[in-house]
């Protein structure tokens, strides 16, 4: 889901030169819906394996009727009740069992239920139709406005009636069970409307069935696993607008529906065209676009934004960045769903990410503004952390700074600690893999992720996922001879996160050729000693953008290795620590020539010249690490062994 706000309004008017139509302002109440505990608790007991929805809606309207069938799966003994989420408003006129009975509806509140007539237990299925009606604008709790709107394009004029349940208002206008693990095998939709709308939806359009007195029924039918916040309908007056993606030997159907209005197409027709291009790229990074044998789209509805309902995103601002945010999502959201809303950076932090990778493999050219944007959005504040603590709030669990541009500057972190993009897009590629048509949380992400890679990410993910804020580098460098000096003072913005152990990349421009180099900032007062030939007229700090800092650096001729005595002389890093079984030890400045491990006592327990050591035979405690380079000189790190 992406929500223009008034700050990426003007980012994107100033990135894509054109106007953008907002309509309204979003209303966004603080406090969240969910079940209660007890309601939860019951709708625990079974696992959702089919919905049917068959309704009336007109593009005009929040008035809705029809009904949803379910079919569950019984996952505990003695399930004697059965119960869905529905708000109070819409009025249930019955629920009929497979067999015919219609046992007596209870209400409570936003929850409809009733007692089965036989207990059931595990294994068995359960079989529901709830017929329903009433005016389903019923408050604005979903992340854009609310669960069912209907309203007129302010630039176009043209009228729609959609849905937007995320996170939690599928409710709001369809009885569901709104739980992020359960996912529903497959989904019908039926709408019936005016014969003049078109109706989009999840999966392939199997019929649009003529009816009397001018109405018409679209029959959307998938069978991919979806969550109950990724069904939609939008219904409006639309043009369709068909484009292919050629993968491989299969094309993957595109299917937008457009205002139907003269100017309307013309005027996206240029970006809708990009969909194809984006969505083969996206597949050749993250794996095949996960619904190809259906398709994907958008329809068009009134609203500052995009929502990436499944197969058929619905969006109101059609330009190069939402739809990159939107196709994105089909991936890291729908395909792959976050396990709980903490977990909302797997899907917004990556669909934000991948506005920047389409615009890199598209080759835009405005990716590195868009993460200087992007950084410059974070650091508005000094604090905030990736990781969502209180999914009551539904403004904080989509919180634009966080969740959107923090999340997507952690992806890039990620990427550039990984510092190999074959095997950062491999891991991405098995993440899909692994959790597909399922959810992941970020432990489950993190576990992958250090299992392909070899390393641990607990640091970075403590620094600049649960931490907060960012490093400020004040740097002073200068050159004597070959040897550049680097003096690096790193304070940061929150109390929350003292010392960020970071990579750097400094940019520095001399006389036979610029060059970029990386150092490993493991103090927050580091002095780094560089060999490099000709002269250095200019250094610059993280030049590419790859972690969200400030930095000011300034040529100092006192600066010469001599006066910052007690400062590493040598820039190394060793991980894990604590170690059980083996450390690997990284030199950025000088290949190392040995290491060797003593005890507190300073008895020497073992020496090796290789990168890697084994230290499975080591006493739990503390030891020192000392490594000595190829230019003689050492320095050393305390080292804890935990079995
Ligand atoms: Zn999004």
């Amino acid at each position: 889901m992406l929500m223009l706000s008034v700050f990426t309004l003007h980012v994107k008017a100033q990135q894509h030169q054109c106007a953008i139509a907002k309509q309204g302002s979003s209303k966004r109440s603080l406090l969240a819906k969910a079940a209660t505990i007890g309601q939860q608790q019951l709708m625990s007991q079974y696992d959702v394996t089919f919905h049917h929805l068959k309704l009336n809606v007109e593009r005009n309207s929040t008035i809705i009727s029809g009904s949803v069938r379910t079919i569950a799966k019984v996952t505990a003994s003695g399930l004697d009740t059965f119960g869905v989420e529905l708000h109070r408003q819409l009025i249930v006129d019955s629920m009929v069992l497979g067999n015919g009975s219609k046992p007596t509806v209870n209400r409570d509140n936003d929850f409809a239920f009733m007692i089965l007539p036989n207990s059931l237990t595990t294994g068995q299925a359960i079989d529901v139709t709830i017929y329903y009606h009433g005016d389903a604008a019923v408050k604005a709790s979903a992340a854009i406005g609310q669960g069912f709107s209907t309203g007129v394009s302010g630039r176009w004029g043209n009228e729609a009636t959609w849905s937007l349940s995320q996170p939690y208002s599928a409710y709001e206008w369809w009885p569901c069970k709104q739980s992020l693990q359960d996912k529903i095998d497959s989904v019908f939709v039926d709408v019936t409307t005016s014969n003049e709308n078109k109706v989009g939806s999840q999966g392939l359009l199997k019929a649009v069935v003529s009816l009397p007195n001018n109405k018409v029924r679209y029959e959307w039918k998938s069978f991919y696993p979806i969550d109950y916040y990724l069904i939609s309908v939008a219904v409006a007056k639309y043009v369709e607008y068909k484009t292919y993606a050629r993968i491989g030997g299969d094309s993957i159907f595109i299917q937008d529906y457009i205002y139907d209005n003269p100017q309307t197409l013309i005027t996206f027709k240029p970006v809708l065209d990009q969909t194809a291009k984006m969505l083969e790229a996206f597949s050749e990074h993250f794996g095949m676009y996960p619904f190809a044998t259906e398709k994907y789209g958008h329809a068009m509805a009134p609203f500052s934004g995009g929502m990436e309902h499944q197969t058929m995103t619905s969006i109101g601002v059609i330009d190069f960045g939402i739809v990159a945010h939107e196709l994105g999502h089909q991936w890291f959201g729908d395909h792959v769903t976050c396990k709980t809303w903490k977990d909302i950076w797997l899907n917004e932090g990556f669909a934000t990410y991948t506005e920047y990778l389409a615009a890199e493999w598209l080759k835009l050219g405005t990716q590195a503004q868009e993460m200087t944007d992007n950084h410059s959005r974070i650091m508005q504040a000094p604090g905030g952390s990736v990781w969502v603590a209180d999914t009551t709030s539904v403004s904080r669990i989509f919180d634009s700074r966080l969740s959107y541009a923090k999340g997507g500057a952690f992806v890039h972190i990620l990427r550039f600690e990984v510092n190999n993009d074959s095997l950062f897009f491999a891991f991405l590629r098995q993440y899909q893999q692994q959790f597909a048509y399922a959810t992941a949380n970020t432990v489950e992400f993190k576990t992958l992720l250090e299992q392909m890679t070899g390393k641990d990410f607990t640091q970075v993910f403590n620094q600049w996922f649960y931490g907060e804020g960012y490093p400020t580098f004040d740097v002073k460098w200068n050159q004597v001879n070959d040897t550049l000096y680097l003096k690096s003072k790193q304070t940061t913005s929150s109390v929350a996160t003292p010392l960020f152990v970071t990579p750097v990349e400094l940019l520095v421009k001399r006389s036979i050729g610029d060059t970029i180099i990386r150092v490993n900032q493991q103090q927050n007062d580091q002095l780094f000693k560089i060999p490099l030939k000709g002269a250095a007229t200019f250094v610059q700090l993280d030049p590419n953008n790859w972690i969200i800092n400030q930095a000011t650096v300034l040529k100092d001729i006192n600066i010469n290795g001599t006066n910052e005595l007690g400062l590493a002389q040598i820039n190394f890093r060793y991980y894990p620590n604590p170690a059980s079984s083996t450390i690997t030890i990284e030199s950025v400045s000088q290949p190392i020539q040995s290491a060797q491990i003593t005890d507190i006592t300073g008895k020497q327990i073992l020496t090796s010249i290789n990168s890697v050591i084994d230290i499975a035979s080591l006493q739990q405690g503390i030891y020192i690490l000392t490594i000595k380079t190829v230019d003689g000189r050492t320095s050393a790190g305390k080292l804890l062994i935990k079995n």
